[in-house]
């Protein structure tokens, strides 16, 4: 049986060498960093979000872009299987709010040795320090078809940067995205896709921060709000709106409800800004939220505005809804007008922002774009330009919202290819 390389030890990397060795196959990984999965480390904050435990209809509709092509991969290696795999190589795992499965240490680093001991066990061999510069192919006679020759390329092996040339049947391309560039996601496999006659998608930041044109927004800092709607318009259109948590930093907007907007608004990153309001009281209407406002208002008359509203609102954001809202801070409440007091509901319920520009790929969770699933058998994940070369995770053009699902994809495709590489 001819040999397999893996290109890039990554989360789909040592998915893929692994199933390819359990399958018979002689398998070489190649990692271009002095350690495997270097990405992997630092998922879920350092916990990594390995999958989610939700039913294969939910999965599907966590990943926003040609999830019809990953039908036969989540199909021959779901979610379960994939916690099935861990357990197997010893790894406790535990399920937590929203169905996020992580390691039950807490520590990514233990993902990565389980995946580890299973590379061993199988008999993978890998070599770290290994760039990989060039995929190496000769050309194939397919046959004569309407009167045209069909010409096709078939894999030969790879080169390293240091020019040595290793003798393959089979490359498997796992280099990922291009997203947070010092984990070694530097798009090379692009390169090598588009050499080899590959279309790339064009690659943008996904499950990214935004920046606000509110400069503001940095005395709030660290500021975490649950519980909120946002919604998101370009002029009167409205284009995003979720209720859940968001997060404001020194530049902007980030947490989970900004980094899924993030994915869902991205074909509008060359076309912003966009409007945001966020409804910090979304369980009550404004009537409701009036007459909430006004007992506070009866109860404290002769206080201050801004000690009135106190119990409103976490005490960092108060200066904020203070200045935003035009009353004097300084003013008894007993003096405010009920136009003044509508105006403050109606902030309430439509906190302004202006989101200026996404930020950029060392940011970004993920990419979105890659290679061209047109050019991919879902079923084997084999391109159909180049007779035994395989792609598999984040370098395809498959995006998904956060919860484990970008993981998941890394894994079942992982699994395919290296399934059908031997
Ligand atoms: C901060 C952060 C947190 C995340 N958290 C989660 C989470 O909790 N859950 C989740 O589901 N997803 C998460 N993701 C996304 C997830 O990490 C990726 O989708 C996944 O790692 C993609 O796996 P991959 O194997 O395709 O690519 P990668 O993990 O990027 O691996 C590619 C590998 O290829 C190597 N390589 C590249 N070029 C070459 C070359 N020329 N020669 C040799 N080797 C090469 C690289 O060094 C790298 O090791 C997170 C991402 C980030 C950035």
């Amino acid at each position: 049986m001819g040999k397999i390389i893996v290109i890039g030890g990554g989360a789909a990397g040592m998915m893929a060498a692994i199933w390819a060795a359990r399958r018979g196959g002689q398998v070489l990984l190649l990692e271009k960093n002095e350690k495997l999965g270097k990405k992997l480390y630092i998922t879920g904050k350092g916990r990594c979000n390995l999958t989610n435990a939700c039913d294969t209809e939910e999965l599907f509709q966590n990943v926003l872009r040609n999830r019809k092509f990953l039908y036969s991969a989540i199909y021959s290696f779901s979610n379960w299987q994939a916690m099935d795999f861990f357990e197997e190589q010893g790894l406790t795992l535990k399920t937590e709010r929203g169905q996020r499965v992580f390691p039950q240490s807490d520590h990514s680093s233990d993902v990565i040795q389980a995946l580890q001991r299973a590379l061993k066990r199988v008999g993978v061999q890998i070599q770290l320090y290994a760039q990989v510069s060039e995929i190496l192919t000769e050309e194939i006679f397919m046959g004569v078809e309407h009167n045209q020759t069909e010409a096709k390329r078939r894999i030969t092996g790879v080169r390293l940067s240091d020019g040595t040339v290793l003798n393959a049947e089979s490359v498997i391309l796992a280099t990922g995205g291009c997203s947070y560039v010092s984990t070694g996601s530097t798009g090379d496999g692009y390169r090598f896709a588009r050499d080899l006659g590959h279309t790339v998608m064009e690659c943008l930041p996904s499950l990214v921060p935004f920046e606000t044109k509110e400069t503001w927004v940095k005395e709030l800092q660290g500021l975490s709000l649950r519980n909120v709607q946002v919604s998101i318009y370009k002029k009167e259109k409205l284009l995003y709106q979720e209720f859940g948590e968001m997060l404001f930093t020194h530049y902007g907007v980030s947490g989970p409800l900004m980094l899924s907007a993030s994915s869902v608004l991205n074909d509008y990153i060359k076309n912003m800004p966009l409007s945001m309001t966020i409804d910090l009281k979304p369980a009550l209407s404004e009537e409701q939220l009036d007459k909430r406002v006004l007992r506070d208002f009866q109860e404290n008359q002769n206080r201050q505005f801004k000690n009135a509203i106190q119990k409103l609102f976490p005490a960092k954001l108060i200066p904020v809804m203070v200045k935003l809202s035009n009353i004097d801070p300084e003013r008894r409440v007993c003096e405010i007008t009920k136009q003044e007091r509508q105006a403050f509901i109606r902030l309430i319920k439509g906190f302004p922002l202006m989101l200026s520009r996404f930020r950029e790929f060392n940011e970004a969770i993920i990419t979105r774009g890659g290679i061209s699933v047109r050019e991919v058998n879902p079923s084997t994940m084999e391109s159909k330009l180049v007779t035994g070369l395989y792609f598999a995770g984040e370098i395809l053009d498959l995006d998904a919202l956060t919860g484990g699902f970008n993981l998941q994809i890394a894994w079942s495709t992982g699994y395919l290819a290296g399934d059908s590489a031997v």
